[in-house]
Protein backbone atom coordinates (compact mmCIF):
# COMPACT_ATOMS: atom_id res chain seq x y z
CA UNK A 1 0.00 0.00 0.00
CA UNK A 2 2.80 2.23 -0.61
CA UNK A 3 -0.01 5.00 -2.47
CA UNK A 4 -1.91 5.14 0.74
CA UNK A 5 1.25 6.14 3.00
CA UNK A 6 2.45 8.42 0.08
CA UNK A 7 -1.21 10.24 -0.12
CA UNK A 8 -0.87 10.39 4.21
CA UNK A 9 2.54 11.30 4.41
CA UNK A 10 1.21 14.36 1.12
CA UNK A 11 -1.26 15.36 3.21
CA UNK A 12 0.84 15.78 6.56
CA UNK A 13 3.11 17.93 4.36
CA UNK A 14 0.48 19.86 3.41
CA UNK A 15 -0.18 20.68 6.68
CA UNK A 16 3.16 21.95 7.62
CA UNK A 17 3.00 24.06 4.28
CA UNK A 18 -0.13 25.90 5.07
CA UNK A 19 1.48 26.39 8.40
CA UNK A 20 4.92 27.72 7.25
CA UNK A 21 2.57 29.91 4.37
CA UNK A 22 1.98 31.88 7.96
CA UNK A 23 5.60 33.65 7.52
CA UNK A 24 4.96 37.30 6.44
CA UNK A 25 5.74 37.06 2.28
CA UNK A 26 8.69 39.06 0.78
CA UNK A 27 7.35 41.17 -2.01
CA UNK A 28 10.09 40.80 -4.22
CA UNK A 29 10.32 37.17 -5.77
CA UNK A 30 13.57 37.25 -6.48
CA UNK A 31 15.47 38.39 -3.37
CA UNK A 32 13.95 35.44 -1.04
CA UNK A 33 16.06 33.79 1.60
CA UNK A 34 14.18 30.76 2.79
CA UNK A 35 12.44 30.70 6.17
CA UNK A 36 13.11 26.74 6.93
CA UNK A 37 10.13 24.59 8.41
CA UNK A 38 12.45 22.43 10.69
CA UNK A 39 12.48 18.86 11.34
CA UNK A 40 12.24 17.55 14.46
CA UNK A 41 16.38 17.60 14.67
CA UNK A 42 17.24 20.44 12.99
CA UNK A 43 17.94 23.26 14.80
CA UNK A 44 15.02 25.77 14.75
CA UNK A 45 17.59 28.75 13.89
CA UNK A 46 15.52 30.37 11.49
CA UNK A 47 17.05 32.63 9.10
CA UNK A 48 15.72 35.60 7.92
CA UNK A 49 14.29 36.58 4.54
CA UNK A 50 16.54 39.43 3.32
CA UNK A 51 16.25 41.77 0.45
CA UNK A 52 19.67 40.06 -1.32
CA UNK A 53 20.90 37.52 -3.69
CA UNK A 54 24.15 36.55 -1.59
CA UNK A 55 24.44 33.47 0.75
CA UNK A 56 23.45 34.06 3.80
CA UNK A 57 26.80 34.26 6.17
CA UNK A 58 27.77 31.56 8.37
CA UNK A 59 26.93 33.21 11.42
CA UNK A 60 22.98 33.17 11.15
CA UNK A 61 22.40 29.64 9.35
CA UNK A 62 20.99 26.19 10.59
CA UNK A 63 21.11 22.60 9.93
CA UNK A 64 21.57 19.43 11.78
CA UNK A 65 22.35 19.25 15.50
CA UNK A 66 24.75 16.63 16.73
CA UNK A 67 22.92 13.13 17.80
CA UNK A 68 21.74 12.67 21.14
CA UNK A 69 23.37 9.57 23.08
CA UNK A 70 20.13 7.88 22.36
CA UNK A 71 19.17 8.75 19.09
CA UNK A 72 21.01 6.71 15.63
CA UNK A 73 24.43 8.42 14.74
CA UNK A 74 25.01 10.04 11.96
CA UNK A 75 27.27 8.73 8.68
CA UNK A 76 27.59 11.93 6.46
CA UNK A 77 28.42 11.25 3.51
CA UNK A 78 29.86 13.41 0.89
CA UNK A 79 29.41 12.89 -2.69
CA UNK A 80 27.18 10.46 -4.85
CA UNK A 81 29.73 9.36 -7.23
CA UNK A 82 30.23 5.62 -7.31
CA UNK A 83 32.59 5.49 -3.84
CA UNK A 84 29.50 7.37 -1.75
CA UNK A 85 26.58 5.28 -3.60
CA UNK A 86 28.61 1.92 -2.89
CA UNK A 87 28.82 3.07 0.76
CA UNK A 88 25.49 4.30 1.18
CA UNK A 89 24.05 0.84 -0.11
CA UNK A 90 26.11 -1.15 2.26
CA UNK A 91 25.36 0.68 5.34
CA UNK A 92 22.76 -0.47 7.73
CA UNK A 93 20.17 1.90 8.22
CA UNK A 94 18.90 0.23 11.12
CA UNK A 95 22.56 1.08 12.75
CA UNK A 96 23.20 4.57 11.06
CA UNK A 97 20.93 7.80 9.96
CA UNK A 98 22.15 8.02 6.54
CA UNK A 99 23.33 11.94 5.28
CA UNK A 100 23.85 12.63 1.65
CA UNK A 101 25.32 16.36 0.75
CA UNK A 102 25.93 16.48 -2.74
CA UNK A 103 25.14 18.98 -5.94
CA UNK A 104 23.44 16.07 -8.27
CA UNK A 105 20.99 13.37 -7.23
CA UNK A 106 22.03 10.62 -8.95
CA UNK A 107 24.56 8.17 -9.42
CA UNK A 108 26.30 7.94 -13.12
CA UNK A 109 27.27 5.05 -14.60
CA UNK A 110 30.59 6.11 -16.05
CA UNK A 111 31.79 3.75 -18.22
CA UNK A 112 28.92 3.93 -20.41
CA UNK A 113 28.27 7.83 -20.40
CA UNK A 114 30.15 7.97 -23.70
CA UNK A 115 27.17 6.16 -25.20
CA UNK A 116 24.85 9.26 -24.63
CA UNK A 117 26.81 11.24 -26.23
CA UNK A 118 25.42 9.60 -29.72
CA UNK A 119 22.54 8.40 -28.84
CA UNK A 120 23.39 4.45 -28.49
CA UNK A 121 21.86 5.00 -24.66
CA UNK A 122 19.51 7.31 -22.98
CA UNK A 123 20.57 9.30 -20.17
CA UNK A 124 18.32 8.62 -17.81
CA UNK A 125 19.65 4.91 -18.51
CA UNK A 126 22.65 5.80 -16.96
CA UNK A 127 22.07 7.79 -14.29
CA UNK A 128 20.42 5.86 -10.69
CA UNK A 129 18.84 7.93 -8.47
CA UNK A 130 20.06 7.93 -4.96
CA UNK A 131 17.02 7.03 -3.07
CA UNK A 132 16.74 3.64 -5.34
CA UNK A 133 20.62 3.12 -4.27
CA UNK A 134 19.45 3.30 -0.60
CA UNK A 135 15.96 3.52 0.23
CA UNK A 136 16.42 4.78 4.07
CA UNK A 137 17.49 8.32 2.64
CA UNK A 138 13.95 8.76 1.63
CA UNK A 139 11.70 6.87 3.86
CA UNK A 140 13.96 7.30 7.10
CA UNK A 141 13.00 10.21 9.88
CA UNK A 142 16.86 11.04 10.56
CA UNK A 143 18.05 10.28 6.70
CA UNK A 144 17.90 12.40 3.93
CA UNK A 145 19.24 13.91 0.94
CA UNK A 146 20.55 17.55 0.45
CA UNK A 147 21.35 19.27 -2.87
CA UNK A 148 24.29 21.29 -1.68
CA UNK A 149 27.86 21.37 -1.77
CA UNK A 150 30.05 20.91 0.93
CA UNK A 151 32.59 23.98 1.22
CA UNK A 152 34.42 23.46 4.50
CA UNK A 153 34.88 21.07 6.70
CA UNK A 154 34.82 21.25 10.40
CA UNK A 155 36.78 18.14 11.79
CA UNK A 156 37.71 19.16 15.01
CA UNK A 157 33.95 20.41 16.11
CA UNK A 158 32.63 17.03 13.60
CA UNK A 159 30.45 19.72 11.20
CA UNK A 160 30.35 20.11 7.97
CA UNK A 161 29.46 23.48 6.31
CA UNK A 162 26.95 23.07 3.18
CA UNK A 163 25.92 25.03 0.70
CA UNK A 164 22.75 24.58 -1.41
CA UNK A 165 22.70 24.83 -5.06
CA UNK A 166 19.76 25.99 -6.87
CA UNK A 167 19.07 27.13 -10.13
CA UNK A 168 20.50 30.92 -9.77
CA UNK A 169 19.04 33.37 -7.99
CA UNK A 170 16.08 33.68 -10.41
CA UNK A 171 14.37 30.86 -8.41
CA UNK A 172 15.76 30.89 -4.74
CA UNK A 173 19.45 32.54 -4.00
CA UNK A 174 21.73 29.87 -2.61
CA UNK A 175 21.93 29.46 1.49
CA UNK A 176 24.33 27.56 3.72
CA UNK A 177 23.88 25.41 6.44
CA UNK A 178 25.34 22.72 8.82
CA UNK A 179 25.41 19.07 9.16
CA UNK A 180 26.85 17.60 12.52
CA UNK A 181 28.29 14.71 11.57
CA UNK A 182 29.41 11.01 13.74
CA UNK A 183 31.04 9.88 11.57
CA UNK A 184 32.15 11.39 8.02
CA UNK A 185 33.23 9.91 4.82
CA UNK A 186 34.58 12.08 2.15
CA UNK A 187 34.05 11.23 -1.05
CA UNK A 188 34.17 14.30 -3.49
CA UNK A 189 36.07 12.35 -6.25
CA UNK A 190 38.02 14.60 -8.62
CA UNK A 191 37.93 17.01 -11.62
CA UNK A 192 39.43 17.02 -15.36
CA UNK A 193 42.79 17.86 -15.90
CA UNK A 194 43.61 20.66 -17.68
CA UNK A 195 47.22 21.52 -16.91
CA UNK A 196 46.70 25.18 -17.12
CA UNK A 197 46.28 24.89 -20.76
CA UNK A 198 44.11 28.48 -21.53
CA UNK A 199 40.82 28.36 -23.16
CA UNK A 200 40.02 24.47 -22.28
CA UNK A 201 37.60 25.57 -19.34
CA UNK A 202 36.14 27.84 -21.82
CA UNK A 203 35.76 26.10 -25.14
CA UNK A 204 36.11 22.55 -24.58
CA UNK A 205 33.35 19.92 -23.12
CA UNK A 206 34.37 17.24 -20.18
CA UNK A 207 32.90 13.75 -20.25
CA UNK A 208 32.28 13.30 -16.60
CA UNK A 209 28.78 14.12 -16.07
CA UNK A 210 25.00 13.69 -17.87
CA UNK A 211 24.90 17.34 -18.59
CA UNK A 212 28.27 17.22 -20.02
CA UNK A 213 26.98 14.02 -22.39
CA UNK A 214 23.98 16.34 -23.20
CA UNK A 215 25.49 19.39 -24.18
CA UNK A 216 27.94 17.44 -26.80
CA UNK A 217 25.09 15.65 -28.20
CA UNK A 218 23.49 18.99 -28.52
CA UNK A 219 26.47 20.40 -30.15
CA UNK A 220 27.16 17.07 -32.29
CA UNK A 221 23.50 17.65 -34.02
CA UNK A 222 23.67 21.21 -33.75
CA UNK A 223 26.67 20.90 -36.07
CA UNK A 224 24.99 18.84 -38.25
CA UNK A 225 21.92 20.53 -38.91
CA UNK A 226 23.84 24.03 -39.27
CA UNK A 227 25.93 22.49 -42.03
CA UNK A 228 23.15 21.64 -44.22
CA UNK A 229 21.64 25.16 -44.50
CA UNK A 230 22.17 27.22 -47.39
CA UNK A 231 24.68 29.11 -47.36
CA UNK A 232 27.55 28.29 -45.20
CA UNK A 233 30.94 28.43 -46.73
CA UNK A 234 32.96 24.95 -47.78
CA UNK A 235 35.53 26.10 -44.78
CA UNK A 236 33.02 26.78 -42.31
CA UNK A 237 31.29 23.56 -43.46
CA UNK A 238 34.36 21.75 -42.94
CA UNK A 239 35.27 23.31 -39.34
CA UNK A 240 31.81 22.44 -37.88
CA UNK A 241 32.02 19.03 -38.65
CA UNK A 242 35.24 18.50 -37.57
CA UNK A 243 35.14 16.93 -33.96
CA UNK A 244 38.35 16.55 -31.79
CA UNK A 245 39.06 14.68 -29.26
CA UNK A 246 42.10 15.85 -27.33
CA UNK A 247 43.11 12.79 -24.73
CA UNK A 248 43.37 9.22 -25.32
CA UNK A 249 43.38 6.98 -22.38
CA UNK A 250 40.04 4.28 -22.38
CA UNK A 251 37.43 8.03 -22.36
CA UNK A 252 38.45 9.48 -25.15
CA UNK A 253 39.20 6.40 -27.15
CA UNK A 254 35.69 4.56 -26.09
CA UNK A 255 34.05 8.35 -26.71
CA UNK A 256 35.84 8.30 -30.61
CA UNK A 257 34.89 4.83 -31.13
CA UNK A 258 31.04 5.78 -30.44
CA UNK A 259 31.39 8.93 -32.11
CA UNK A 260 32.77 7.03 -35.64
CA UNK A 261 30.00 4.41 -35.21
CA UNK A 262 27.80 6.72 -35.20
CA UNK A 263 28.61 8.54 -38.28
CA UNK A 264 29.42 5.52 -40.21
CA UNK A 265 26.23 3.86 -39.48
CA UNK A 266 23.53 6.70 -38.53
CA UNK A 267 25.19 10.00 -40.06
CA UNK A 268 25.83 8.51 -43.65
CA UNK A 269 22.04 7.16 -43.94
CA UNK A 270 20.50 10.73 -42.78
CA UNK A 271 23.02 13.08 -43.22
CA UNK A 272 23.77 12.56 -46.79
CA UNK A 273 24.37 16.02 -47.56
CA UNK A 274 27.31 16.14 -45.31
CA UNK A 275 28.21 12.74 -44.55
CA UNK A 276 31.86 13.34 -46.62
CA UNK A 277 32.83 16.42 -44.38
CA UNK A 278 32.45 14.85 -41.20
CA UNK A 279 35.84 13.85 -39.33
CA UNK A 280 37.04 12.45 -35.83
CA UNK A 281 40.33 13.31 -34.59
CA UNK A 282 41.69 11.65 -31.67
CA UNK A 283 45.00 13.70 -30.36
CA UNK A 284 47.55 12.45 -27.96
CA UNK A 285 50.69 13.49 -26.24
CA UNK A 286 52.01 10.11 -26.05
CA UNK A 287 50.43 6.37 -26.72
CA UNK A 288 46.75 5.91 -26.98
CA UNK A 289 45.86 3.50 -24.10
CA UNK A 290 49.42 3.49 -22.46
CA UNK A 291 47.12 1.18 -19.18
CA UNK A 292 47.01 -1.62 -22.24
CA UNK A 293 49.90 -3.43 -23.93
CA UNK A 294 51.60 -3.06 -27.03
CA UNK A 295 49.66 -5.64 -29.00
CA UNK A 296 46.24 -4.56 -27.71
CA UNK A 297 47.17 -0.85 -28.60
CA UNK A 298 48.16 -2.01 -31.90
CA UNK A 299 45.17 -3.57 -32.44
CA UNK A 300 43.17 -0.58 -31.23
CA UNK A 301 45.53 1.90 -33.47
CA UNK A 302 44.65 -0.05 -36.58
CA UNK A 303 40.46 -0.37 -35.31
CA UNK A 304 40.39 3.22 -35.11
CA UNK A 305 42.27 4.12 -38.17
CA UNK A 306 40.07 1.79 -39.99
CA UNK A 307 37.15 3.60 -38.46
CA UNK A 308 38.20 6.57 -40.03
CA UNK A 309 39.44 8.12 -36.64
CA UNK A 310 42.56 10.43 -37.47
CA UNK A 311 45.32 9.76 -34.54
CA UNK A 312 47.16 12.77 -34.50
CA UNK A 313 50.24 12.78 -31.35
CA UNK A 314 51.01 16.29 -30.39
CA UNK A 315 50.52 18.78 -27.14
CA UNK A 316 47.67 21.24 -27.02
CA UNK A 317 49.46 24.12 -26.41
CA UNK A 318 46.30 26.51 -26.54
CA UNK A 319 42.51 26.45 -27.12
CA UNK A 320 40.55 29.46 -28.50
CA UNK A 321 36.51 29.65 -29.75
CA UNK A 322 36.89 27.54 -33.05
CA UNK A 323 40.28 26.55 -33.54
CA UNK A 324 43.24 24.73 -31.40
CA UNK A 325 46.87 25.40 -31.50
CA UNK A 326 49.73 22.40 -31.17
CA UNK A 327 53.12 22.52 -29.82
CA UNK A 328 54.35 21.87 -33.33
CA UNK A 329 52.73 25.44 -34.25
CA UNK A 330 50.08 23.70 -36.07
CA UNK A 331 46.53 24.93 -35.80
CA UNK A 332 42.86 22.46 -35.83
CA UNK A 333 39.69 23.97 -36.47
CA UNK A 334 37.19 22.41 -34.73
CA UNK A 335 33.12 22.33 -34.31
CA UNK A 336 33.11 20.57 -30.98
CA UNK A 337 35.77 19.62 -28.93
CA UNK A 338 35.91 17.09 -26.24
CA UNK A 339 38.72 17.14 -23.53
CA UNK A 340 39.90 13.90 -21.43
CA UNK A 341 43.23 14.12 -20.17
CA UNK A 342 42.91 12.40 -17.12
CA UNK A 343 42.25 13.73 -13.71
CA UNK A 344 43.67 15.52 -10.64
CA UNK A 345 42.32 16.62 -6.97
CA UNK A 346 39.39 19.57 -6.74
CA UNK A 347 40.41 22.59 -5.09
CA UNK A 348 37.79 22.13 -2.17
CA UNK A 349 40.00 19.15 -1.57
CA UNK A 350 43.33 20.87 -2.12
CA UNK A 351 42.53 23.64 0.60
CA UNK A 352 41.09 21.19 3.20
CA UNK A 353 43.20 20.99 6.38
CA UNK A 354 43.89 17.36 6.75
CA UNK A 355 46.45 15.12 5.75
CA UNK A 356 47.59 14.48 2.41
CA UNK A 357 48.78 11.64 0.22
CA UNK A 358 51.43 12.18 -2.34
CA UNK A 359 49.39 14.16 -5.85
CA UNK A 360 47.32 16.13 -3.65
CA UNK A 361 44.23 14.11 -2.34
CA UNK A 362 43.67 13.15 1.20
CA UNK A 363 45.59 10.92 2.78
CA UNK A 364 43.95 7.63 4.74
CA UNK A 365 45.23 4.91 6.24
CA UNK A 366 45.38 1.51 5.89
CA UNK A 367 41.57 0.97 7.02
CA UNK A 368 40.55 4.13 5.15
CA UNK A 369 40.64 6.66 8.00
CA UNK A 370 42.02 10.04 8.13
CA UNK A 371 44.88 10.05 10.59
CA UNK A 372 44.85 12.60 13.16
CA UNK A 373 41.07 13.38 13.05
CA UNK A 374 38.50 11.31 14.68
CA UNK A 375 35.84 9.87 12.70
CA UNK A 376 36.76 11.00 9.37
CA UNK A 377 36.99 8.32 6.31
CA UNK A 378 38.29 9.23 2.47
CA UNK A 379 37.25 7.07 -0.56
CA UNK A 380 37.33 6.86 -3.79
CA UNK A 381 39.23 9.29 -6.72
CA UNK A 382 39.76 12.29 -3.84
CA UNK A 383 41.60 9.88 -1.38
CA UNK A 384 45.39 8.12 -1.53
CA UNK A 385 47.08 6.38 1.20
CA UNK A 386 49.52 8.35 3.08
CA UNK A 387 52.98 7.76 2.53
CA UNK A 388 53.66 6.31 5.60
CA UNK A 389 51.55 3.45 4.91
CA UNK A 390 54.38 2.61 2.49
CA UNK A 391 51.14 1.42 -0.15
CA UNK A 392 51.06 3.09 -3.74
CA UNK A 393 48.35 5.65 -4.80
CA UNK A 394 45.24 3.65 -6.42
CA UNK A 395 44.26 4.66 -9.72
CA UNK A 396 41.19 6.79 -9.78
CA UNK A 397 38.48 4.01 -11.32
CA UNK A 398 35.26 3.00 -10.43
CA UNK A 399 36.43 -0.42 -9.28
CA UNK A 400 38.73 1.01 -6.67
CA UNK A 401 35.91 3.45 -5.73
CA UNK A 402 33.31 0.70 -5.70
CA UNK A 403 35.40 -1.54 -3.58
CA UNK A 404 36.57 0.99 -1.30
CA UNK A 405 31.97 1.95 -0.31
CA UNK A 406 31.57 -1.62 -0.05
CA UNK A 407 34.84 -1.98 2.10
CA UNK A 408 34.09 1.07 4.38
CA UNK A 409 30.59 0.10 4.74
CA UNK A 410 30.99 -3.34 6.42
CA UNK A 411 33.49 -1.77 8.69
CA UNK A 412 31.29 1.41 9.75
CA UNK A 413 28.39 -1.23 10.29
CA UNK A 414 30.63 -3.20 12.66
CA UNK A 415 31.73 -0.45 14.64
CA UNK A 416 28.32 0.97 14.97
CA UNK A 417 26.95 -2.42 16.07
CA UNK A 418 29.88 -2.51 18.53
CA UNK A 419 28.09 0.66 19.82
CA UNK A 420 30.80 2.79 18.73
CA UNK A 421 28.69 4.63 16.29
CA UNK A 422 28.79 8.08 17.93
CA UNK A 423 31.39 10.57 17.81
CA UNK A 424 34.56 9.88 19.36
CA UNK A 425 33.42 6.64 20.18
CA UNK A 426 36.03 4.01 18.64
CA UNK A 427 38.89 4.33 19.64
CA UNK A 428 38.87 1.08 21.49
CA UNK A 429 37.62 -0.91 18.67
CA UNK A 430 38.90 -3.23 16.63
CA UNK A 431 39.58 -2.17 13.35
CA UNK A 432 40.21 -6.20 11.74
CA UNK A 433 41.30 -6.55 8.09
CA UNK A 434 42.66 -2.99 6.50
CA UNK A 435 41.47 -2.73 2.66
CA UNK A 436 43.70 -4.41 0.34
CA UNK A 437 42.71 -3.63 -3.54
CA UNK A 438 43.26 -6.58 -6.07
CA UNK A 439 42.99 -4.83 -9.96
CA UNK A 440 40.14 -7.29 -11.47
CA UNK A 441 41.38 -5.89 -15.40
CA UNK A 442 40.77 -3.27 -17.74
CA UNK A 443 38.24 -2.82 -20.58
CA UNK A 444 37.61 -0.28 -22.95
CA UNK A 445 35.48 -0.38 -26.61
CA UNK A 446 36.91 0.81 -29.48
CA UNK A 447 33.94 0.80 -32.10
CA UNK A 448 32.42 -1.38 -34.51
CA UNK A 449 31.71 -3.76 -32.08
CA UNK A 450 35.12 -4.65 -30.89
CA UNK A 451 36.80 -3.73 -27.38
CA UNK A 452 39.72 -4.78 -25.40
CA UNK A 453 39.66 -6.52 -22.18
CA UNK A 454 42.71 -7.12 -20.49
CA UNK A 455 42.39 -9.76 -16.96
CA UNK A 456 45.88 -9.47 -16.02
CA UNK A 457 46.80 -7.54 -12.83
CA UNK A 458 49.57 -6.06 -14.83
CA UNK A 459 50.99 -5.69 -18.45
CA UNK A 460 53.53 -8.31 -17.56
CA UNK A 461 51.96 -10.77 -15.79
CA UNK A 462 50.30 -13.45 -17.33
CA UNK A 463 46.58 -13.79 -18.18
CA UNK A 464 43.67 -13.17 -20.52
CA UNK A 465 43.78 -10.64 -22.86
CA UNK A 466 41.28 -10.58 -25.71
CA UNK A 467 40.80 -7.88 -28.34
CA UNK A 468 38.10 -8.07 -30.69
CA UNK A 469 33.98 -8.93 -31.09
CA UNK A 470 34.34 -11.93 -28.09
CA UNK A 471 36.43 -8.73 -26.42
CA UNK A 472 33.24 -6.35 -27.13
CA UNK A 473 30.21 -9.03 -25.64
CA UNK A 474 32.78 -9.59 -22.51
CA UNK A 475 32.40 -5.84 -22.30
CA UNK A 476 28.89 -5.52 -23.07
CA UNK A 477 28.16 -8.76 -20.49
CA UNK A 478 30.37 -7.28 -17.36
CA UNK A 479 28.58 -3.60 -17.71
CA UNK A 480 25.59 -4.83 -18.10
CA UNK A 481 25.56 -7.03 -14.91
CA UNK A 482 27.44 -4.00 -13.14
CA UNK A 483 24.22 -1.28 -13.98
CA UNK A 484 22.87 -1.03 -9.84
CA UNK A 485 19.22 -1.28 -10.86
CA UNK A 486 17.23 -3.48 -12.65
CA UNK A 487 15.50 -0.93 -14.14
CA UNK A 488 18.33 0.59 -15.52
CA UNK A 489 19.59 -2.82 -16.68
CA UNK A 490 16.43 -3.10 -18.69
CA UNK A 491 17.14 0.23 -20.09
CA UNK A 492 20.45 -0.02 -21.44
CA UNK A 493 19.30 -3.50 -22.80
CA UNK A 494 16.24 -2.30 -24.14
CA UNK A 495 18.29 0.81 -25.54
CA UNK A 496 20.98 -1.87 -27.28
CA UNK A 497 18.25 -3.58 -29.25
CA UNK A 498 16.67 -0.44 -30.30
CA UNK A 499 20.02 0.88 -31.61
CA UNK A 500 20.83 -2.26 -33.43
CA UNK A 501 17.04 -2.25 -34.92
CA UNK A 502 16.21 1.18 -35.73
CA UNK A 503 19.63 3.16 -35.78
CA UNK A 504 20.21 5.72 -33.16
CA UNK A 505 17.74 8.35 -32.56
CA UNK A 506 19.06 12.11 -34.14
CA UNK A 507 16.40 14.40 -32.64
CA UNK A 508 18.04 17.58 -30.92
CA UNK A 509 15.49 17.83 -28.06
C1 LIG B 1 33.40 8.91 -19.01
C2 LIG B 1 34.07 8.10 -17.94
C3 LIG B 1 34.21 6.73 -18.12
C4 LIG B 1 34.81 5.97 -17.11
N1 LIG B 1 34.95 4.63 -17.30
C5 LIG B 1 35.46 3.85 -16.32
C6 LIG B 1 35.56 2.46 -16.48
O1 LIG B 1 35.16 1.92 -17.51
N2 LIG B 1 36.07 1.73 -15.45
C7 LIG B 1 36.49 2.31 -14.30
O2 LIG B 1 36.94 1.60 -13.39
N3 LIG B 1 36.45 3.65 -14.13
C8 LIG B 1 35.93 4.43 -15.10
N4 LIG B 1 35.86 5.79 -14.93
C9 LIG B 1 36.40 6.40 -13.71
C10 LIG B 1 35.35 6.39 -12.61
O3 LIG B 1 34.13 6.93 -13.05
C11 LIG B 1 35.83 7.19 -11.40
O4 LIG B 1 37.02 6.65 -10.95
C12 LIG B 1 34.79 7.12 -10.31
O5 LIG B 1 33.66 7.86 -10.70
C13 LIG B 1 35.32 7.68 -8.99
O6 LIG B 1 34.30 7.61 -8.05
P1 LIG B 1 34.19 8.71 -6.90
O7 LIG B 1 32.99 8.35 -6.11
O8 LIG B 1 35.48 8.83 -6.21
O9 LIG B 1 33.97 10.08 -7.66
P2 LIG B 1 32.76 10.52 -8.58
O10 LIG B 1 32.08 9.34 -9.16
O11 LIG B 1 33.33 11.56 -9.50
O12 LIG B 1 31.76 11.22 -7.56
C14 LIG B 1 32.07 12.40 -6.87
C15 LIG B 1 30.80 12.95 -6.27
O13 LIG B 1 31.10 14.06 -5.45
C16 LIG B 1 30.18 15.11 -5.75
N5 LIG B 1 30.80 16.38 -5.35
C17 LIG B 1 31.78 17.08 -5.96
N6 LIG B 1 32.07 18.19 -5.25
C18 LIG B 1 31.26 18.19 -4.17
C19 LIG B 1 31.09 19.06 -3.05
N7 LIG B 1 31.83 20.15 -2.90
N8 LIG B 1 30.17 18.72 -2.13
C20 LIG B 1 29.40 17.60 -2.24
N9 LIG B 1 29.53 16.74 -3.27
C21 LIG B 1 30.44 17.04 -4.23
C22 LIG B 1 29.95 14.95 -7.25
O14 LIG B 1 28.77 15.62 -7.67
C23 LIG B 1 29.80 13.44 -7.32
O15 LIG B 1 28.50 13.06 -6.96
C24 LIG B 1 35.28 6.59 -15.93
C25 LIG B 1 35.13 7.96 -15.76
C26 LIG B 1 34.52 8.71 -16.75
C27 LIG B 1 34.35 10.20 -16.53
Amino acid sequence: MAWLRNLSKFATMKRASSSSSQRPKNTDPFCLLPSFTFFSNFSTNTIEEKPCVKPVEYNNYSGLQPTRPHEKPRVVVLGSGWAGCRLMKGLDPRVYDIVCVSPRNHMVFTPLLASTCVGTLEFRSVAEPIGRIQPAISREPGSYFFLANCTQIDAHNHMVHCETVTEGVETIAPWKFTISYDKLVIALGSQPSTFGIQGVKEHAIFLREVHHAQEIRRKLLLNLMLSDVPGISEEEKQRLLHCVVVGGGPTGVEFSGELSDFITKDVRQRYVHVKDYIRVTLIEANEILSSFDDRLRRYATKQLTKSGVRLVRGIVKDVKPQKISLNDGSEVPYGLLVWSTGVGPLPMIQSLDLPKAPGGRIGVDEWLRVPSVQDVFSIGDCSGFVESTGRQTLPALAQVAERQGKYLAALLNKIGKAGAGHANSAKEIEFGDPFVYRHLGSMATIGRYKALVDLRQTKEAKGLALAGFLSFFIWRSAYITRVISWRNRFYVFVNWITTVVFGRDISRL
